[in-house]
C-alpha cells in the first residue's frame, strides 16, 4: 500500500513535469542571416525569420520592432517577439549603420598648373563634400612636397580621400619686342638716322627692354639697305628677334621749281565765272600749270577744273575779310579751315599751300591784331603749311585796268636770275585778257612755267606787323 502510493506520486510528478515541459518548451526561433552591416543611405531589408513549435508555425505571430534611424550612424537592434501560450519569446538582430564612402574633393582650377619659374602658386581653392558629414572643406590638410600639393581629408567615419595638384614651373613663351616707328624706314643719303626706340616685355619677366641686344649699323653716307636686329631672351632662355630695315636712299632731285628763270603764275581771290574758266582754257591750250589761291567765292566746278587740269589749288582764305581773318588767331584759322574744307570737299585733296590776304607784309592787320602777322607767319609753318607771297605784282588789283597794263607790269619785272612769283587775280577781265601774251612772252624768252608745290621754296615778304 505504501509502495503503490509512492509509485503513484512519482508517476504524477513525472506527468506534471512532462506537461510543464511541453508547455514551457521554447519554440524553434530562427533568424535568417545574422547581424547586419547596413551602409548609410541603403534601406534595411528584413532577411526573414521563422518560429515553429512541435511542428506548428508561429511565424505570423512574430512582432518586429525596428528602431533604425537611417539618418544617424550607429548600432541598432531589431527586436522579434512571439507569444505562445502566454509566454513571450524574444530574439534580437544587431544592425550597424555605417558610412564607408569617402568624401569628394573638388579643386578650383586645374590639377596640372603651369606657372612662371619665379612665381609662387596661389591657391585657387577647393571644396570637400562627404555623403554623411556634408561640407568638410575645413578638415582638409594640405601638404606640399616638391612640385606637388596634396589635399587630404577624412570624414567622421575615417574614410579618407586625397587629391594632388601638380605645379610645373616653366616659361615656354617667348618675349615680345615692340619697335617704335616703322619697321621699314627710308632715309636720305647724308641724313642722320636715330633709333626710334623699342621695348621688350615677357610674360614672366615683365619689362626686359634693358636686355635687348641691338646689332647692325646704318651708314647713311652709303646708299643701301641696312638691318638693325633686336634680340632679347627671357630668364628661361626663350628668344625673340625683331628686325628693322633702313634704306638709305638718294635725295630726290632738286625740284626745278626752285630754279631761277621759272615763272609761277598765281591767281588770287577766285574762282569766278567768266574769267577763271577762260584762264583755265588758255592754260590748257598753252600747256602751262599755274596756282590758284582760292576763296569761298565762285562756283565749285571751277575749283574742280583747276584741280583736274593739274593746277595747284591753294588757300587764300574763305572770306578775304580783313576784320575776320586778322581779328584773331582763331579767326584766321577758322576762316582758313573753311576754305581748306571747301577744296577738300570738291577735290578730295587737303591743300596746305597758303597766301595771306594782302600778303604777309600787310599792315592792315595791325588795325585788328597787332603782331598777328609775326605770329601767323611762324605758326602756319609750324603747323605744316607753306605760304607764298610774290616778287612780281601784275598790278591788276588796282594799278592798272587794262590787259596791256597787266602784261607790261609782268614782263617788265621778269628776271632769269630769280624765281618769278607773279601776283595776279583770276577775277579780273584784264588779267584774263593779258594771260596768253604773258605766257607767249615767257616761252619765247626761255622761261619755264611751274605751279607751286609743297617742295617749292617759300617766297616771302618782310613782315610788318
Ligand atoms: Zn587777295
Amino acid at each position: 500500500m505504501k509502495k503503490k502510493y509512492v509509485i503513484g506520486i512519482i508517476i504524477a510528478v513525472t506527468l506534471l513535469i512532462g506537461l510543464l515541459t511541453i508547455f514551457f518548451w521554447p519554440p524553434k526561433f530562427e533568424l535568417k542571416g545574422k547581424d547586419i552591416e547596413l551602409k548609410y543611405g541603403e534601406s534595411y531589408h528584413e532577411p526573414g525569420y521563422k518560429v515553429t513549435k512541435f511542428g506548428k508555425d508561429y511565424t505570423k505571430k512574430v512582432k518586429v520592432k525596428n528602431k533604425i534611424n537611417k539618418d544617424k550612424l550607429g548600432l541598432y537592434e531589431i527586436m522579434y517577439e512571439v507569444k505562445i501560450n502566454g509566454i513571450t519569446f524574444k530574439k534580437t538582430r544587431k544592425v550597424k549603420l555605417v558610412d564607408k564612402e569617402k568624401p569628394t574633393i573638388t579643386l578650383t582650377g586645374n590639377e596640372n598648373i603651369t606657372i612662371c619659374p619665379q612665381a609662387e602658386y596661389e591657391e585657387e581653392g577647393y571644396k570637400v563634400v562627404d555623403n554623411y558629414d556634408g561640407d568638410i572643406t575645413d578638415k582638409v590638410k594640405i601638404t606640399k612636397k616638391d612640385n606637388q600639393i596634396t589635399y587630404s581629408v577624412k570624414d567622421s567615419s575615417g574614410n579618407s580621400a586625397e587629391i594632388t595638384r601638380t605645379i610645373t614651373k616653366e616659361d615656354k613663351t617667348a618675349p615680345t619686342i615692340t619697335l617704335k616707328g616703322n619697321k621699314t624706314q627710308n632715309i636720305y643719303l647724308g641724313n642722320k638716322w636715330s633709333e626710334p626706340g623699342y621695348s621688350a616685355t615677357d610674360n614672366c619677366d615683365n619689362d626686359i627692354t634693358n636686355n635687348v641686344v641691338k646689332t647692325g649699323t646704318v651708314n647713311t653716307n652709303k646708299l643701301g639697305t641696312y638691318k638693325i636686329t633686336y634680340t632679347v631672351k627671357d630668364a628661361s632662355g626663350n628668344q625673340t628677334v625683331e628686325q628693322r630695315t633702313i634704306k638709305v636712299i638718294s635725295r630726290p632731285s632738286i625740284p626745278s621749281s626752285g630754279k631761277k628763270g621759272v615763272i609761277y603764275l598765281t591767281f588770287d581771290d577766285g574762282p569766278k565765272e567768266g574769267t577763271t574758266n577762260v584762264i583755265l582754257d588758255i592754260l590748257k591750250e598753252e600747256n602751262v600749270k599755274a596756282t590758284f589761291f582760292v576763296t569761298n567765292s565762285g562756283p565749285d566746278y571751277l575749283i574742280k577744273r583747276e584741280y583736274d587740269e593739274g593746277h595747284t589749288v591753294a588757300l587764300h582764305t574763305a572770306t578775304h575779310n580783313y576784320a575776320t581773318v586778322y581779328g584773331s588767331k582763331e579767326g584766321y584759322y577758322n576762316d582758313l579751315k573753311q576754305v581748306q574744307d571747301r577744296v577738300k570737299r570738291i577735290t578730295g585733296y587737303e591743300s596746305k599751300i597758303i597766301r595771306f590776304p594782302g600778303g604777309s607784309s600787310n599792315t592792315i592787320s595791325k588795325k585788328y591784331s597787332p603782331g598777328i602777322m609775326t605770329f601767323l607767319t611762324k605758326d602756319v609753318v609750324n603747323k605744316g603749311y607753306k605760304y607764298y607771297d610774290w616778287n612780281t605784282d601784275s598790278g591788276d588789283a588796282g594799278g592798272t585796268n587794262s590787259a596791256s597794263g597787266v602784261y607790261n607790269n609782268v614782263i617788265r619785272n621778269l628776271s632769269k636770275n630769280k624765281a618769278n612769283m607773279i601776283l595776279m587775280h583770276d577775277i579780273k577781265p584784264h588779267t584774263r585778257d593779258a594771260l596768253r601774251n604773258i605766257i607767249r612772252y615767257g616761252k619765247n624768252n626761255g622761261y619755264t612755267f611751274e605751279k607751286i608745290t609743297m617742295s617749292t621754296p617759300m617766297i616771302t615778304h618782310h613782315v610788318n606787323n
